[in-house]
């Protein structure tokens, strides 16, 4: 099991001023922050991100939004932080999500859900490797 993770603060949560709110949730909840940036992604760099859902319905309008705006990417660690971090944002659909959870209170739509989170220990490092160099991480 690995220590870390990788999310997204996603545009629409940006866009809506909550970036420091749901900063301030992450590390109240135990997550150490070890890299993090500010970036506006190309669409390019969104379906790259993505790929995996290439063939999903809703890729299109992912990759729009997810380059619709700036976001911030970062690295975190905490013990069993993939499961612990999937349970503090929450389900995909907020509607699903639980009560006190980050998608629940700040996503709007099932696309437009404030976060990411990786599902895996696998994917929170491809992910973490997508946005951050050595030198960017700590
Ligand atoms: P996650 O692991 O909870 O982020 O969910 P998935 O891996 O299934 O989907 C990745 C992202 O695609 C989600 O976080 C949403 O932003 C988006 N998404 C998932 N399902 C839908 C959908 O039905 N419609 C739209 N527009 N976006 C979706």
């Amino acid at each position: 099991m690995s220590n870390r993770t990788f999310t997204m603060i996603k545009p629409d949560a940006t866009s809506k001023g909550y970036t420091g709110a749901i900063l301030d949730q992450i590390i109240q909840s135990g997550f150490k922050v070890k890299a993090m940036k500010w970036i506006h992604l190309t669409p390019s760099q969104a379906g790259q991100f993505y790929e995996v859902h290439k063939e999903r319905p809703f890729y299109g309008e992912l990759v729009e939004f997810m380059s619709s705006g700036p976001i911030v990417a970062a690295i975190l660690e905490k013990d069993n932080a993939v499961a612990d971090f999937r349970t503090l944002i929450g389900a995909t659909n907020f509607k699903d999500a639980a009560e006190g959870t980050i998608r629940k209170k700040y996503a709007s739509s099932i696309g437009e859900n404030a976060v990411h989170g990786s599902d895996s220990d696998e994917n929170a490092a491809i992910e973490s490797n997508f946005f951050f160099s050595n030198f960017e991480r700590f």
